[in-house]
């Protein structure tokens, strides 16, 4: 009898396995066709057009889609290397205002371009975090891109930072969507996505939060969010100081 349970759940394990092929399979195909159809189509465009001015747009916007097409794939292997644990943190100092600041100023075109206005409200006497500059860059731009893209038109993005004991906090807050209360507990899981349907609205490959969870919990910190439907989500990390890192 007990074997028999044993055996059911094992069947129910690589069921669920099975199904989570088939979704990453069509999820990520899906995700990887849009730019592909996208380039394809602007080059051929290009080809036939003589006015130097329009060809070079229609250029530009071929090399935007293969730049989000290597976004995608550059997530892809990234989170597989960070789950599997091949990508060691090289600590040092990081001064995360500065880091936000050259974020910000990285961002600045699509802000502009979704019409979403920014409120920085950083404090310039915060104490430095130890940790890997590249990473944290990494995981404050998936929290900044999923920001603009689950925000309004018009919206409006504010970043804080804030000195704890030991610790600093810095929290993204955005007036988008929102995430429903039964689901908010899943968005940090691998491939987890409120809609994963091939008829989204919003593109993504659903590795962004969990890329964000794994590089802060290297770093000895935390991550959570707190959100209302219609209103806005707000995402802070929690990083311990170079000093209390150090004791550790
Ligand atoms: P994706 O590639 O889909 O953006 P993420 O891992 O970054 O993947 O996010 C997982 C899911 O969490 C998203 O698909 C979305 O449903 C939800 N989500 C993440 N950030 C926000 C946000 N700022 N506002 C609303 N929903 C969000």
């Amino acid at each position: 009898m007990k074997h028999w349970r044993l055996i059911k759940r094992y069947n129910e394990q690589i069921k669920a396995l099975e199904e989570l092929k088939i979704h990453i399979l069509a999820n990520v195909s899906h995700e990887l066709r849009t730019p592909i159809t996208v380039a394809r189509g602007a080059i051929e465009l290009a080809e036939c057009e003589e006015d130097p001015a329009e060809r070079a747009e229609y250029l530009n916007m071929a090399l935007d889609a293969l730049s989000r097409l290597g976004r995608i794939v550059d997530d892809m292997i990234g989170a597989s290397r960070l789950m599997k644990g091949e990508i060691k943190p090289r600590f040092g100092m990081v001064n995360m205002v500065e880091l936000i600041n050259r974020i910000c100023h990285d961002f600045a075109s699509e802000l502009k371009r979704s019409g979403i206005t920014l409120h920085l409200r950083c404090d310039d006497t915060l104490p430095p975090v130890r940790g890997d500059r590249n990473l944290l860059m990494h995981a404050l731009r998936n929290l900044m891109s999923n920001a603009i893209k689950f925000n309004r038109e018009g919206g409006r993005i504010t970043i804080q930072t804030e000195k704890g004991r030991g610790c600093v906090k810095i929290c993204i807050a955005d007036t988008g969507i929102g995430i429903p209360g039964d689901k908010i507990h899943r968005v940090f899981d691998v491939l987890y996505q409120i809609d994963s349907s091939p008829t989204r609205r919003y593109g993504g490959t659903g590795l962004g939060l969990a890329i964000v969870r794994e590089i802060v919990e290297a770093h000895g910190g935390r991550v959570g969010v707190d959100s209302r439907i219609g209103r806005g989500s707000t995402f802070c990390v929690t990083l311990p100081t170079a000093n209390d890192a150090e004791k550790s």
